[in-house]
């Protein structure tokens, strides 16, 4: 709401020649049970009719539309003297403020956050993880100036763990240069455990919640230093004065940050061997981003505008190359063995080619759509693939043909460096598309032409041929799977309340929701594709049997004739379709046995004689 004598005002242009003074906040949560976190703005040195406050619609590194601004409530201004003023939302994430010149404006509002993920923002009864983008606003074209946060912890609650600087002689408060490190820089808040390695000097932190106590610390770090020393070699630098893992023994998802990373996993699946190998590999992804993407970023990627969607067709660069080298750093660092990283790749190989999104969507047209969908997966068919591992798959085979081109006297490795020092330290900003492949080509020596077709086409590749560069073959085996086969993916959808009163099928009993079974795909050349099942059509039964996902699915006798009785756009009709054998196609990468010496030495060199 806002006073009639205001709307004038709010009208006029809010003005941008504002040379703001300090910026401070204050982060208190009376009630952590209640899911809320109090915030407290004052920013000083202000001339300005209007002021427009905003806060970023997403957060870097998850690229999905987050609308932070709609957890924000209880939202209200005063000056410096604590007159309350005028404001009104004029975008979806901007409260613009009748400051009627007042130098000094004091900004209050609560934020919800009970969703425990590494994008959002949780607070519980004993711990809070403040996702910055969505606490935090800012003063409109102001993203270059610093700020600090002081953080009230509640009783009882003693560690406060983040990659922003601490502030000396003021225990609580930190620092950010700028908004965008502000952003970057998730805050860890409860009694979390608090340890510490080194590497080259550097210090490492390790901020642990929930990991069990059975699981080895002393292991834990010494394998964290070898994974951050393998990285850090490889580029050849140390870009920050200190480092933080926020692991957080709960819940998915994680996030890279400039100095940094939110790690949200399940602490349990620590206290076995593959649990664990999973573990390093999705620390050092997240690790590895500190260089691929923060530093050695597509120019999209940076500096960002917190408003809106920032596309870039590179993120299978910038995630795919991260899932590539994760796991190649824990060969380096003697943590995965050669055959456990190629069976890795073979089986990620395997889930690429088994999905039918291949045959639909490259893998630049993947890192473009992601807003769309959420980080590369989702959407209703299975027309879509994921940039983490294709990316990965590229990435290999970027590498295999620089290391055979350049007499394996260069790697994807020089690539990184290079753009590191040319793109991040010399001319301080991102690459494009084009500039990425010249990189690469560079080290080749050579044109790479098939393999950037492969990553903008949806043309089968011809992985093999990479991979024998390396003395290795490809197996790949069509092994039967358990029951039978349609092609067919189904959805099962909850019936709207208004379909229910107008007599809609699966009438819930015993409060269960009533649901409907809908066509969501079929794969092309499938035994449903051929029988003529399309996307949307609803299976009302399968042979005379009110239709769910487990009565279609127990109907799956290879051999077998199912009919599905179906409704499409209001008529109904019955499908006959005969079951086919259940398969998928397994691929395993192993030493060819006769390799030529390049060959072996290009083996040698990539995996570093790794046994
Ligand atoms: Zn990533």
């Amino acid at each position: 709401m806002l006073p009639s004598r205001s709307v004038l005002l709010l009208a006029l242009f809010a003005g941008s020649f504002h040379a703001a003074g300090n910026m401070a906040f204050t982060v208190s949560i009376p009630q952590p049970a209640s899911h809320i976190l109090h915030v407290t703005f004052r920013v000083d040195g202000l001339k300005g009719e209007l002021q427009d406050f905003k806060m970023p619609v997403w957060s870097p590194g998850y690229y999905g539309i987050g609308d932070y601004a709609r957890n924000v409530s209880s939202f209200r201004v005063e000056d410096g003297s604590g007159r309350a003023l005028p404001f009104e939302k004029t975008s979806r994430n901007t409260w613009r403020v009748a400051a009627g010149n007042a130098p000094a404006l004091v900004l209050n509002y609560d934020v919800f956050g009970a969703t425990s993920f590494a994008a959002n923002t949780f607070v519980g009864e004993d711990r809070a993880y403040i996702s910055p983008a969505g606490v935090f606003v800012h003063l409109a074209g102001e993203i270059q100036h610093p700020a600090t946060v002081t953080i009230q912890m509640p009783a009882g609650w003693k560690q406060i763990s983040t990659g922003l600087e601490p502030v000396n002689g003021l225990p609580g408060t930190l620092a950010a240069p700028d908004y965008d490190v502000l952003y970057d820089s998730p805050i860890l808040l409860g009694n979390q455990e608090y340890l510490r390695f080194d590497v080259k000097g550097v210090p490492h932190y390790v901020a642990m919640e929930f990991i069990p106590e059975s699981v080895n610390r002393t292991k834990m770090l010494a394998d964290l230093q070898k994974m951050v020393t393998a990285a850090t070699s490889l580029i050849g630098d140390v870009p920050y004065s200190h480092y933080t893992f926020l692991m957080v023994g709960r819940g998915n998802g994680g996030i890279e940050h400039l100095n940094s990373s939110s790690d949200f996993f399940n602490g349990e699946s620590l206290t076995n061997d593959a649990g664990y190998l999973r573990w390093l590999s999705f620390i050092a992804h997240e690790y590895f981003h500190n260089f691929n993407v923060k530093r050695i970023r597509p120019i999209a990627l940076g500096p960002f505008d917190y408003d809106q969607e920032n596309l870039t067709r590179m993120l299978w660069v910038s995630e795919g190359l991260s899932v590539y080298y994760e796991d190649l750093l824990l060969v380096r660092a003697g943590l995965m063995t050669r055959d456990q990283y190629l069976q890795k790749m073979a089986n990620a190989i395997g889930s690429f080619e088994n999905a039918s999104g291949h045959h639909y969507q490259s893998a630049t047209e993947s890192s473009l759509n992601t807003w769309n969908s959420g980080s590369g997966v989702g959407g209703d068919r299975n027309t879509t693939i994921s940039y983490y591992n294709n990316g990965a798959m590229l990435g290999a085979m970027l590498d295999l043909k620089i290391r055979s081109e350049s007499s394996n006297r260069n790697s994807l490795d020089d690539v990184m460096r290079g753009l590191y020092r040319k793109y991040y330290q010399e001319k301080k900003r991102g690459f494009t598309d084009a500039e990425f492949r010249a990189e690469c080509e560079n080290a080749a020596g050579g044109d790479l032409s098939e393999v950037f077709d492969y990553a903008s086409t949806t043309k089968e590749v011809d992985y093999a041929r990479y991979f024998a560069l390396a003395g290795l073959k490809l197996d790949a085996a069509v092994e039967d799977a358990t029951g039978g086969y349609l092609g067919l993916d189904t959805d099962t959808e909850e019936l709207p309340p208004a379909a229910l009163a107008a007599g809609g099928r699966g009438r819930g009993r015993g409060g269960a929701p009533a649901t409907r079974l809908v066509v969501t795909d079929t794969a092309p050349d499938s035994p449903a594709f051929r029988a003529g099942l399309k996307p949307r059509d609803q299976v009302l039964s399968v042979n005379g049997t009110p239709a769910t996902a487990a009565v279609l699915n127990d109907s799956l006798k290879p051999g077998a004739r199912v009919t599905l009785h179906v409704s499409r756009s209001g008529a109904e009709t019955d499908i006959e379709i005969e079951v086919a054998k259940n398969s998928k196609k397994t691929y395993s990468l192993t030493p060819d046995g006769h390799a030529t010496p390049s060959q072996a030495a290009i083996l040698g060199q990539w995996l570093r004689n790794a046994q």
